[in-house]
This record gives C-alpha cells, sequence and structure tokens, in this order.
C-alpha cells in the first residue's frame, strides 16, 4: 500500500474574545482529586498521593459539539472538571512558583467508558480504552489568566446538568491537590511544555449519559460547555 502522509491535523481549542487558537500537546488528567468522589468510586482519599492517567490530543471536542455515543460502552459517565491550560516549558516546579506557568482556563468533561474502566481495574490493567477514547475530552474555549485569574484558588462553583437536571454540583476549593500543587507534582514526573491541558479531577455524583442526551458543563468566570450525544 502506497504511504499516505498527514492527515494527522495539529488539535487545538479556541481562545475566548481571539482569532488565535491554543495548540494541544498533551492532555493528563488528574485522578480522584475530590474526596467525596474518591469515596464514590470506592477509594480511600486520605491515602493517596496525586496519580495522572492521559487521553490523546485529538480526542479534544469543542464546544457546541454533537458526538457519537461512543464503541464497546453501555456506560459512558460524564465527569465534570476544571482545565488548565500550560503556557510555557518547565520542570521539578515548585509549588510558589506554579502558577506563573498557568496559560489559561477552560470547563472540560472527562467522558469515561465506565465499564471498560471498571474491567481494567479489576484486572490490574490499563485505564486507556475506559479514558482515552475518540472524543473523550471536550473543552470549551480557553479563558487566559489575566481575564479569569486563577478560578481554583477561590470557592467558585462547578457543575453539570443532563437534560437540564443539576447531576454534578461543588466549589473549586475543594480540589484535593490544587492546581499549583498539580503542576508541580506532574512537573516532577514529566516536562511540561506549552500546550499540555491538564483536566484537575470530577466531584461527585458522576453517571451515565445516553444517546440523545444534552450535557451542560458550567465554572463560574468561564464560558459555559454544550455537549450533545448524537
Ligand atoms: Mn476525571
Amino acid at each position: 500500500m502506497e504511504y499516505m502522509a498527514t492527515s494527522v491535523k495539529q488539535p487545538t481549542i479556541g481562545i475566548e474574545g481571539s482569532k488565535t487558537r491554543f495548540q494541544v500537546r498533551r492532555i493528563y488528567c488528574v485522578g480522584r482529586n475530590y474526596r467525596a468522589h474518591a469515596i464514590e468510586m470506592g477509594a480511600d482519599p486520605d491515602r493517596e498521593v496525586p496519580f495522572f492517567f492521559m487521553k490523546p490530543a485529538d480526542a479534544i471536542v469543542q464546544n457546541g459539539s454533537t458526538i457519537p455515543y461512543p464503541k464497546q460502552t453501555t456506560n459512558l459517565h460524564y465527569e465534570i472538571e476544571l482545565v488548565v491550560a500550560i503556557g510555557k516549558s518547565g520542570e521539578s516546579i515548585s509549588e510558589e512558583n506554579a502558577l506563573e506557568y498557568v496559560w489559561g482556563y477552560g470547563v472540560g468533561i472527562d467522558l469515561t467508558r465506565r465499564d471498560l474502566q471498571n474491567q481494567a481495574k479489576r484486572s490490574g490493567r490499563p485505564w486507556d480504552m475506559g479514558k482515552g477514547f475518540d472524543n473523550s475530552a471536550p473543552c470549551t474555549n480557553l479563558k487566559p489568566v489575566d481575564e479569569v485569574g486563577h478560578p481554583d484558588t477561590g470557592a467558585g462553583e462547578i457543575w453539570i446538568k443532563v437534560n437540564g437536571e443539576i447531576k454534578q454540583r461543588s466549589t473549586l476549593d475543594l480540589h484535593i491537590w490544587n492546581v499549583a500543587e498539580t503542576i508541580s507534582y506532574l512537573s516532577g514526573l514529566c516536562t511540561l511544555e506549552s500546550g499540555d491541558l491538564i483536566f484537575m479531577g470530577t466531584p461527585e455524583g458522576v453517571g451515565p449519559v445516553v444517546s440523545g442526551d444534552t450535557m451542560e458543563g458550567h465554572i463560574d468566570g468561564l464560558e459555559d460547555l454544550i455537549i450533545k450525544i448524537a
């Protein structure tokens, strides 16, 4: 077969109020970063250091999109999360300097094939196929720090509605590991670069969505995220 190059496109996200687009490099996700969610997943939040999993950059879905119901699952879950956009390169970053590396913020949904994730947990296998599938990372346009500040240094609200009904509602000050601590810890594992995104973890109340559902995600100060399942 003839080699066909260049069907690969650089994944990007819009920037609020700008025609420039943010080029996505890597998507890191923090696991179990709200106490009540860790408990609903059967874990003990007091005994864990932060842990991370990843999604492919091209799992990003633009705000306002309709996505197909994913393959190989009958238990697709929403997880509403604050998304941190990294704006410069760094490694082994101290907590006190960590927020200097943040370019902006968005609202994301860590879509999860919960049945495949649970199978992986039971058999001690990787989470990739439960977490890193096609269209698994919807995210709003990003808002620069200059305009929004650092949302999780306050008690701003985070919530998600499905078909108009509230399913998760919490505040950003309840992250177990805040943005500065998370960046510091993650940058001790991997060099962070401009274009990296960090999904900060979800509060309690995760649950399923099905074909025809509309998810509406909100974080105070950021644009709302609207995603439909075809
Ligand atoms: Mn999550």
